[in-house]
């Protein structure tokens, strides 16, 4: 038996002594850097001549690995791997697939200020977000491998005096795992460990920002011993190698963690059933969001400006969870917004390498563009009160920055920036504070800050997101405590680190033998 699943807790970076423990992790990773990764397909490392260089987004000239590069012949040998070692993995005991992610876990534990330094320098992460990174990839790994253990106990079914009856959920096949930059341990480890718990084999194709955490992480499963081609290591252009693999009538299942246009794209291409395809292709899908915290008028104010800053500005704003809407009623409009202005302006922007940056860089140049894009449009959309201006150009810093006085309407408050731009709104009441934060494409998150019970039953029954916070901020949601994942078109409803989820990765078989 193994101890109930709990949270691993984060690291304290007040203490000097854990920061003294960081930067000698920073040091060591910093002695790697610039080393080749290859693919890995069935076991076999494959260096290709096509590679990509992945750099520091605070030190664009910093190469942290050169990367090879899949290509479409390349990804039908990682395809036709992960099928032939699906026809042995499937049938492995699901106890033992749990082993392996248990002791991926704890290696993991044993040598967490190592990948979570690594992730400072490849995403520009702080320390505290680092962490909580690496905290989350554990989490995700003890969490599910508990869920396999508990989905492969007899399930309940209504007895039938005649029948022996069982229910067993087997799994699905090939999958495809596309996660994204922005939690590059956590979610990329969380969607392929999910996928191969349940006894499915993977083709991986890591971020193409942030391939070198994925392909430590693809190594710490080479040292568990996972067997060759369960997991496939496939870094490529998006493209090319992805729609690849996501058209493959091979291909069982795509889990995918990104934009909403990627997203979208593989549900439609996963959509049309190719030649020789056997089944209807799943499509696990988590996307954007246009998070909104909304202020009532009865309300910690303090409180309402500390959820607002940190959920908007933490890692640059760059959480499909983040607050890119703050909804303040008329009433505390003006106070909220000084309040969120000054905390905001005492935020020290630089490279996370260092111990006292909370807020780190974007992570590429195209994020950057986009985002200064963005910061033009809000220019004529709202009143620039904070930021507006990129950072040292060492790196992709973009200030904190936020606009006031913002239609609900207005495209900087219903697309997805995903940078630290935050459009404060007036609210005239409760009522249509609801209705504004409501009025976009996506569901993610949200929270509501009010001491009116009232209000907070309201918000529970209307606001629509997957995961609503009252009376907190609107990021940071825990394995197994905040299952997460929204609506529309923030994705498939589907909830990573919930119960349901590896339900997603399989297909339950119901077998009765009558005696
Ligand atoms: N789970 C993260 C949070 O709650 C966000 C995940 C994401 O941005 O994709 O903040």
């Amino acid at each position: 038996m193994r101890a109930p699943f709990r949270n691993e807790p984060f690291m304290d970076f007040n203490n000097e002594w854990n920061n003294k423990l960081y930067d000698a992790a920073l040091s060591g990773v910093e002695a790697e850097l610039g080393q080749s990764y290859p693919l890995v397909i069935g076991g076999t490392k494959i260096h290709t001549e096509r590679t990509v260089n992945s750099v520091n987004p605070s030190r664009k000239r910093q190469v942290i690995g050169v990367v090879s590069q899949a290509d479409t012949e390349l990804a039908e040998q990682a395809i036709q791997t992960a099928a032939r070692a699906f026809e042995s993995w499937k049938h492995t005991e699901p106890g033992e697939r749990a082993r392996y992610l248990f002791k991926a876990a704890a290696i993991m534990r044993r040598r967490k200020l190592e990948f979570s330094a690594l992730m400072t320098l490849e995403a520009g992460k702080t320390r505290a977000e680092a962490d909580a990174d690496t905290a989350e990839a554990i989490d995700f790994m003890e969490f599910y491998a508990r869920e396999m253990q508990r989905l492969s106990e007899p399930q309940p079914l209504t007895v039938h005096e005649e029948e022996e009856n069982h229910l067993d959920y087997i799994p699905l096949g090939v999958g495809i795992v596309i996660p994204p930059w922005n939690f590059p341990l956590a979610i990329m480890a969380g969607m392929t460990t999910a996928a191969i718990v349940s006894g499915n084999t993977v083709v991986l194709k890591p971020a193409s920002t942030t391939p070198v955490i994925a392909a430590k992480f693809v190594e710490l499963l080479e040292e568990v011993s996972l067997p060759p081609g369960v997991v496939n290591f496939l870094p490529g252009p998006g493209q090319e190698v992805g729609d690849y693999l996501v058209d493959h009538p091979l291909t069982r299942f795509i889990s995918f963690t990104g934009s909403r246009d990627v997203g979208l794209r593989i549900q439609e291409r996963a959509a049309k059933t190719q030649p020789g395809q056997r089944w209807i292709k799943r499509v696990i899908a988590e996307m954007g969001g246009k998070d909104a915290i909304i202020v009532d008028n009865e309300a910690d104010l303090d409180l309402a400006a500390d959820a607002i800053t940190a959920s908007a500005f933490g890692f640059s704003g760059q959480k499909c969870s983040a607050c890119s809407r703050a909804i303040v009623h008329k009433d505390v409009y003006d106070t909220v917004l000084q309040k969120v202005i000054e905390r905001s302006k005492k935020l020290v922007i630089g490279s996370p390498s260092h111990a006292e940056a909370q807020v780190g860089p974007v992570i590429d140049d195209k994020a950057y563009r986009k985002i200064l894009d963005y910061i033009e449009i809000g220019n004529s959309e709202g009143r620039l009160v904070l930021g507006g201006f990129p950072g040292d150009p060492e790196g992709y810093f973009i200030q904190p920055t936020i606009f006031a006085d913002v239609d609900s309407t207005a495209r900087i408050s219903q697309e997805e920036i995903f940078g630290p731009v935050v459009a404060f709104t007036k609210a005239a009441s409760f009522d249509e504070a609801i209705q504004f934060a409501n009025n976009t494409d996506y569901g993610l998150t949200g929270a509501v800050i009010s001491n009116n019970r009232a209000h907070l039953e309201q918000a529970r029954r209307d606001f629509h997101v997957g995961n609503l916070y009252l009376n907190r901020k609107c990021t940071g949601a825990l394995v197994g405590t905040h299952p997460f994942g929204g609506f529309n078109m923030s994705g498939t409803d589907s909830k990573a680190g919930g119960r349901d989820y590896l339900l997603l990765f399989t297909q339950p078989k119901v077998v009765s033998e009558r005696f």
